[in-house]
């Protein structure tokens, strides 16, 4: 039984060759690819075709272990929180876009977001030009209304048909669904930790469970008889640590998602372990102590082990370590990462960071930042928006002019470049890419991928036993640009393209 810097030490540490082997070849069986733990020339693992694809090729699509939305972005598309599909309908998706143009002109503002230091990009959607602001301006607030409430509809819009959104089951206004299933998926996998609960105006509705479906104490306050004012006083501490993390980076909102998971999973462990020794099945799975007492410390840790093992062969090192940020500035962050901790784990039922501290301990935690920075993959969902106005633009042009008479004061007020949804994930097999300046796959999103997963495709034809690669940066940059973009990834690049360029530039230099 290892102490905490023991428990510490072993987390931050890569897994045993065999257990890494394993868990890869669960990952790619079946796909043609093989990860290898060493890549050759000091790159660590790579991703290997172990047989021929053909240039333009799917060689894979996966879903994320760990996803989020950015915070600028939520008010621009409403999407599921498990899944990334858009939700609603035209109509509800229109209106939240006119919306952010409105509010975009009444702050004077470019970015409809006000607050966010999220590094989408392309955010500022909602802002757009002058036009748009005007026509946006020119509509009644109760058309808006209406066209959110359902009351209002738009010509068409039965062509692009949305999932009608499902809510929270702890009753939260943070996170919509696509389906009762994701919401369930989601509030089991992770959500059951994270949820901020009814809004206070529903909450002080103490006679009535009216505003509050399904299962509003968390299952971990079931267990340690948590107090309904105890739970308050944690959803309370929650929206502490998301403001802070909305405010300063919103990837810390990415690291509780995977940590809740962690928590979630090493619970479940200690609860079935509890069954086998009770020898009875009256558990309900989610239960550690609920008849044993407290669980003893070796049985946390090796429960731990099992919850951090989808993480455990991710990249290991300090996020405010790992990019190639000045002394100052690596100071503050590593200030803002124990900020956001300590935020989270007072949001925590305090038995979690009592049973798993090595878990809620800030290398570990800096460590998981470091992971989704360096390893992330910007996710992005088209805006179905687009199809509904392709298919009015494909109307015949009588039924067009028709269309467009009723439609077209809402069409003028969305921005041209109509904003799909921009978030962040991290993804077990993705992040197992190596990087080349002269990639020959790609992460690239086709029509039909309207959700949140990795699809990555092949660049030109790739031979069985070729390392495929992506580009981490834009690869056309010249040279140094690359250089220094590829530096916050904590390497310098020695693929064929740099080599060669090097030598060029070493050539001139004579
Ligand atoms: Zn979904
Ligand atoms: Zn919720
Ligand atoms: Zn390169």
């Amino acid at each position: 039984m290892a102490s905490l810097d023991g428990q510490i030490q072993h987390l931050l540490a890569s897994p045993p060759a065999l257990l890494q082997r394993e868990r890869y070849a669960k990952l790619t069986a079946g796909m043609g690819l093989e990860v290898r733990l060493d890549a050759g020339g000091g790159k660590g693992k790579g991703v290997f075709a172990t047989k021929g694809f053909g240039g333009g090729a799917l060689l894979f699509r996966e879903p994320p272990l760990a996803f989020m939305q950015h915070t600028a972005n939520r008010p621009q598309a409403w999407v599921c929180a498990r899944c990334f599909c858009f939700i609603g309908s035209v109509e509800q998706q229109v209106a939240r876009l006119i919306m952010t143009v409105r509010e975009g002109a009444e702050s004077g503002s470019e970015d409809a977001s006000a607050s966010s230091s999220s590094d989408s990009g392309s955010g500022g959607g909602g802002g757009g030009h002058s036009m748009h602001r005007e026509a946006a301006a020119a509509l009644r607030e109760e058309q808006l209304e209406g066209l959110a409430a359902g009351a209002l509809k738009l010509p068409h819009t039965e062509a692009v048909p949305l999932p009608t959104p499902a809510r929270c089951p702890g009753g939260c206004l943070e996170e919509w669904y696509c389906s009762d299933s994701c919401a369930e998926a989601a509030w089991q996998l992770y959500h059951q930790l994270l949820c901020v609960g009814p809004e206070e105006d529903d909450q002080q509705d103490e006679s009535g469970s009216s505003s509050n479906p399904g299962k509003a104490p968390a299952a971990a306050a079931a267990e340690t008889g948590e107090t309904q004012q105890e739970e308050r006083r944690r959803q309370l501490a929650l929206r502490e640590f998301l403001e802070h993390a909305d405010e300063t980076n919103d990837v810390f909102r990415l690291a509780a998602n995977a940590v809740a998971q962690v928590l979630v999973a090493a619970q479940q462990q200690l609860g079935s372990q509890q069954q086998h020794r009770n020898g009875s099945g009256s558990g309900d799975g989610s239960s550690g102590s609920s008849s044993g007492g407290e669980p003893g410390r070796d049985a946390c840790w090796q429960a731990l082990l099992a919850g951090w093992q989808p993480f455990a062969a991710g990249h290991k090192g300090l996020w405010w370590e790992c990019t190639a940020a000045p002394p100052e500035a690596a100071a503050d962050m590593r200030q803002l990462a124990e900020d956001s901790l300590e935020l989270l784990v007072a949001a925590l039922p305090p038995h979690l960071p009592r049973r798993f501290p090595a878990l809620l301990s800030l290398p570990i935690w800096g460590s998981i930042i470091g992971m989704f920075e360096l390893n992330n993959l910007g996710v992005f969902v088209a805006s179905p928006l687009q199809r509904w106005l392709h298919h009015l633009d494909a109307l015949p042009a009588g039924e067009q002019a028709a269309a467009f008479q009723a439609a077209g004061p809402f069409v003028d007020a969305l921005p041209d470049e109509l904003p799909g949804c921009e978030g962040n994930a991290f993804y077990a097999l993705h992040s197992c890419f190596n990087h080349s300046c002269d990639p020959n796959a790609e992460a690239f999103k086709r029509d039909e991928d309207e959700d949140g997963g990795a699809v990555i495709l092949a660049l030109r034809d790739i031979q069985a036993g070729e390392e495929v690669t992506l580009s981490y940066i834009d690869e056309e940059a010249p040279l140094e640009e690359r250089r220094q973009q590829l530096a916050d990834y904590g390497f310098r690049c020695a693929c064929d393209k740099c080599q060669a360029e090097e030598l060029a530039e070493a050539l001139q230099l004579e």
